[in-house]
Formats: C-alpha cells, sequence, structure tokens
C-alpha cells in the first residue's frame, strides 16, 4: 500500500517531524512485518533521521547552510537554489526503515524529519509500506 503525508513549511530551511503521521499510517495498514520506505517527490526537500530537540535542530539546519556557503553556483544564475538541491542530495530524498511487529524499529532519540530546504512550500511525503 502507498499513502502519502501533505506538510506546509514556514521556513526556507526547516526540520519538521513527521514520526507521529508515518507511524499512524503504519498502525492503519496493518501490516506487522515489512518495511516502510519514505520517499519525498522534491530535488530540494530530505529525510532525515535526528533527535528531536530543539537545539540540535538548529545544529542541523546552521551546519547545512556553513556546508553550502563561500560557493559561486552556477544553477543560481538561473534559478536561486543550487545550495537546496545539493543538500536534498547529500541528505538524501528516502529513507527505508524495517517494520517488525506492527512498529518501525527505530532509537529513541531516532525522530523522522522532512528536511525542508527550499521552503516555504506545501511538501508531499509518500509512505510505501512492502509487507514481508
Ligand atoms: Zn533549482
Amino acid at each position: 500500500m502507498i499513502s502519502e503525508i501533505n506538510v506546509s513549511s514556514q521556513e526556507r530551511y526547516q526540520l519538521i517531524d513527521i514520526t507521529d503521521e508515518v507511524e499512524k499510517i503504519v498502525k492503519e495498514s496493518g501490516v506487522k512485518d515489512g518495511l516502510v520506505l519514505l520517499f519525498v517527490p522534491h530535488s530540494t526537500a530530505g529525510i532525515l533521521l535526528t533527535e528531536n530537540e530543539k537545539s540540535l535542530k538548529e545544529d542541523w539546519l546552521d551546519f547545512l547552510k556553513k556546508l553550502v556557503s563561500g560557493f559561486d553556483f552556477q544553477h543560481n544564475r538561473i534559478d536561486d537554489n543550487a545550495d537546496s538541491h545539493l543538500l536534498s542530495g547529500f541528505i538524501g530524498q528516502e529513507r527505508i526503515l524495517p517494520l517488525k511487529g506492527g512498529q518501525i524499529i527505530r532509537g529513541t532519540w531516532q525522530q523522522i524529519f522532512l528536511l525542508e530546504l527550499d521552503g516555504p512550500r506545501k511538501r508531499k511525503i509518500i509512505v510505501k509500506i512492502i509487507k514481508d
């Protein structure tokens, strides 16, 4: 089965916790064991697993901004978001998580985030559950 989560970002760079929405879809699917594929059909966003702690989220966004600062990107001459595309590819536009006994296996400090890199925008996260 396939579902989608829709979110609206407010900032250019932003982390949006989608853990509850993903877990709700998994629960409603009734699938107990398998894989959960998360995918963003966007080239300026990503999926990231990290701790939902305010200062760590700020650290992530500061770190990512610094990674792409100081370059003269060619894409910025036609569309001012080369940084967004590069970080999206770098972080990744998909994640696969194991599902066991109806629960996604993840660490206590592994929440699931949409990483917005060119907001504010409306974003879609595709959730595909693959049964064992
Ligand atoms: Zn672009």
